[in-house]
């Protein structure tokens, strides 16, 4: 072969070879890089669907170092390992694999890339007192991610298989779940379309991946109440969008209205988006959580509100289900799914009726709001009517001890799943 030839072919290695640099004593390049996991882009396999029982595992040989909990940046540090399963059409899933956590090598005309044709979700893995490890209600995840993927037209899976790979994930990534109350392993299970196409079509092919973060609480000094501008110029979702699904294309776009939200113009700025919806100015979410509203209602009755799940614009929370059940099982006050508009909300903060706002997700688990900006005019959220200072009003505070001690097993209850040693 001629040397243009081998420069032509981006032979690179074979050029170095023709030039002597892999002669003995010469290979500094080899010497001080560990040997690469290569690994296959896309999997072609024979199975029907998930199959757990024949699951691959390649473990690292370069385990990585642990930082101390409290050094944790959100989504910054991953485990060893990452799990994934393939999918091609005429031929099946792949055997689901734990390997090395990698790069995806991604060719440029990956549907993905240029239709978004991608969807995850969040959720954490807990240590508990006796060292084992739970998961807070994954089987919701799981059939979160299964009506995403299905939302952008690619091929369902077996929920309980998909489970089970992921609970076989965890345990062996179990040694990174922090041991500290507030800390926990994040888990981003993801689905995605793999194909090389830019026709705008249903993708021939896709992957399936979880990868994990240890995380510290999202509010590192204690709960810190925010701040919102109620946006209703941006709008997060519609009616008949897909807003009720937690698809990448949901999020991009949300980034820009949060950027111009901390504008210090803006009362010295704010810290979310409260997203309106329609001419009614609907309150749906805030961020990327769930809104509730405690309050006194027109009945003079003492209420605990949140927008429903029937139009499409509200995505189905896990913490928001868990509050709304938890709530009923409390029996003190009336739990309402309705929409509720900007107006309703005002009027009730002018008639001092507003005991209480905050968000949920899994990041957080509540997020207690102070004030809402609405245009221009600053309104103020009481949290603790006997403690002005008070970050947090009293019945946020009860929901979130309620949900982290079942998070953590400190209470035995059904929604807390103990992570299986295989
Ligand atoms: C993920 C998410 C939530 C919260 O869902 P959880 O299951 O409680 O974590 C709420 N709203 C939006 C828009 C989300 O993406």
């Amino acid at each position: 072969m001629s040397l243009s030839n081998l420069i032509q072919k981006n032979n690179i290695k074979h050029l170095a070879s023709a030039l002597g640099l892999f002669g003995a004593g010469f290979c500094f390049h080899k010497m001080v890089q560990p040997k690469p996991t290569v690994l296959p882009w896309i999997e072609k396999g024979t199975e029907s669907d998930i199959n757990p029982s024949k699951l691959k595992f390649i473990k690292t040989k370069n385990p990585k170092k642990k930082s101390k909990p409290e050094d944790l940046v959100f989504g910054a540090t991953y485990t060893d390992h990452m799990l994934e399963i393939d999918w091609v059409r005429n031929s099946g899933f792949s055997v689901p694999r734990i390997v090395p956590f990698h790069d995806f090598v991604m060719p440029p005309g990956c549907c993905t890339i240029h239709y978004a044709l991608t969807c995850f979700e969040g959720l954490k893995a807990y240590r508990d007192k006796n060292n084992d490890i739970r998961l807070f209600r994954p089987d919701r995840n799981v059939d979160r991610l299964l009506g995403s993927t299905k939302r952008l037209s690619l091929p369902g899976f077996n929920k309980e298989a998909l489970l089970e790979a992921m609970m076989r994930y965890v345990d062996i990534e179990r040694s990174w779940v922090p041991n500290k109350r507030g800390y926990s392993l994040y888990l981003r299970p993801t689905v995605f379309g793999t194909e090389a196409t830019l026709g705008v079509k249903e993708p021939s092919s896709m992957k399936i991946f979880v990868i994990a973060s240890p995380v510290g609480p999202y509010y590192k000094h204690g709960f810190k109440a925010v701040r919102l501008l109620a946006e209703d110029k941006y709008c997060r979702a519609w009616e008949g969008g897909t807003g009720n699904f937690k698809l990448g294309s949901n999020y991009g776009p949300t980034i820009l209205p949060q950027k111009l939200a901390h504008d210090p113009k803006i009362f010295g700025g704010c810290d979310q988006v409260l997203w309106l919806y329609g001419p009614k100015k609907e309150v749906t979410e805030v961020g990327t959580m769930n809104l509730f509203g405690f309050w006194i209602n027109e009945n003079q009755e003492k209420e605990l509100i949140t927008a429903p799940l029937t139009d499409g614009t509200i995505l189905p929370g896990i913490t928001r289900d868990s509050i709304l059940n938890i709530a009923r099982e409390w029996g003190e006050f009336k739990v309402t799914e309705r929409t509720w508009t900007m107006e309703e909300l005002l009027k009730a903060q002018q008639e001092k009726r507003i005991l209480e706002v905050f968000g949920s997700g899994t990041a957080a688990i509540v997020s207690p709001v102070k004030e809402i900006v609405y245009q221009d005019q600053l309104y103020e959220i009481p949290r603790n009517p006997s403690d002005p200072k008070a970050e947090m009003g009293p019945i946020t505070k009860r929901l979130l001890d309620r949900i982290q001690s079942i998070q953590y097993g400190e209470v035995q209850h059904p929604w807390s799943q103990v992570v299986k040693k295989y």
